[in-house]
């Protein structure tokens, strides 16, 4: 700083080191080391601030060996492994020539911060694989979108293991990004009762049969992952997204927001303050939306939580069974080659990176 007390761009904020990181919103100046000491600092306030875990209780970080998850794993056995239990559940979604590579990732990971893992695959819980269930998805488009699928399968695994694994949490990589994208998204979509269950924790369900997902990377922006994963040499994958992303109507909304943000940085802060000014108003009634605790029971199948006989997953699942059985058109993977188009237009590289 100089007498005026403004800021010097060339040169960090905290120390007389030469400027290396830049965060327009603040604006902040940082060499590598406070910058990562400010990335550091953020992510432990999070916890603190959203009560996200107490000691003694047991972790189980979801890892997909992209930076977000990697570099939870890697903050979290940084800060937390002598006041908590640290597990990895790595997910197995069978996404040919992109999981293996990620997989492997996680697994490093793991290795290098002495951390155990379980991996757990669709095919072998579902019979099915996100590799499977393209072909059907494009012939049949009322079915949804892969991304859904995919989704809702997984939070089913996690949920699934994280009770298995005797977790008491179970923490996911979203990121700010992550979280603006789906508020926005739920304004656009009119969907009032899954933005009021946004929340650094998840839920407004307390149920014993759901363990806690949170979010100890929800007030850091994705950008600044990049860079700490970079600055602290943490291997992640990162060469290509996986070939479904594109179907994510969710890359619309990034590529909008990191407009918003680069033009106007600070937005993606501003969103988020705004909603959580607005969540005390969003609470659910007391009568309402509570009494779905009382309806819930296991599913006659995967026995996890559901309101009717069978989950969403396992309805889903029965769906495709019949889809797969009815089309029974193996070739259906050839017709999907016109659709590389859109693979260059909107992946997670193209709007991610920005
Ligand atoms: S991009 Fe979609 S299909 Fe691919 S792993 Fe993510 S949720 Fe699953
Ligand atoms: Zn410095
Ligand atoms: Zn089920």
């Amino acid at each position: 700083m100089n007498k005026q007390g403004k800021k010097n761009p060339e040169i960090c904020e905290q120390c007389e080191e030469k400027t290396r990181v830049v965060l327009p919103y603040g604006p902040h100046y940082f060499c590598e080391k406070h910058f990562t000491k400010f990335f550091e600092n953020r992510f432990k306030k999070t916890i603190r601030k959203y009560k996200l875990f107490k000691p003694k209780e047991k972790l189980l970080v979801a890892l997909s060996g992209g930076k977000d998850s990697c570099v939870l794993l890697h903050l979290i056995t940084k800060y937390y492994s002598k006041s908590n239990s640290i597990q990895a559940l790595i997910i197995d979604e069978g996404v040919k020539g992109y999981r293996e590579k990620a997989i492997n990732s996680a697994k490093n990971l793991c290795k290098k911060l002495k951390v155990d893992y379980t991996i757990v695959e669709f095919k072998k819980e579902f019979g099915v694989t996100n590799d499977t269930l393209m072909p059907l998805i494009l012939s049949n488009p009322t079915l949804g979108g892969t991304c859904a699928f995919c989704g809702t399968m997984r939070r089913n695994l996690m949920n699934k293991y994280a009770k298995k694994l005797k977790a008491d949490k179970l923490l996911t990589g979203h990121n700010l990004d992550d979280e603006v994208q789906s508020f926005v998204m739920n304004v656009f979509n009119n969907d009032l009762n899954r933005l009021k269950r946004m929340n650094a924790t998840s839920g407004v369900i307390d149920y014993e049969g759901f363990v806690k997902r949170i979010k100890p990377l929800y007030e850091t922006p994705e950008k600044e992952i990049i860079t700490y994963a970079a600055i602290n040499e943490i291997k992640h994958y990162s060469e290509e997204c996986c070939p479904y992303s594109w179907t994510a109507k969710r890359n619309e909304y990034r590529e909008m927001l990191n407009n918003f943000e680069n033009r106007f940085p600070g937005t993606q802060y501003s969103i988020l303050r705004f909603f959580e000014e607005l969540k005390p108003y969003l609470k659910p009634k007391k009568n309402g939306e509570n009494k779905i605790t009382h309806t819930l029971h296991e599913c006659k199948n995967c026995k996890e939580p559901t309101e009717k006989t069978y989950c969403k997953t396992c309805e889903m699942i029965q769906r495709i069974k019949k889809e797969e059985k009815k089309t029974k058109n193996k070739n259906n993977e050839k017709d999907l080659t016109h659709l590389s188009k859109y693979n260059k237009k909107l992946t997670c590289h193209t709007t991610k990176n920005k």
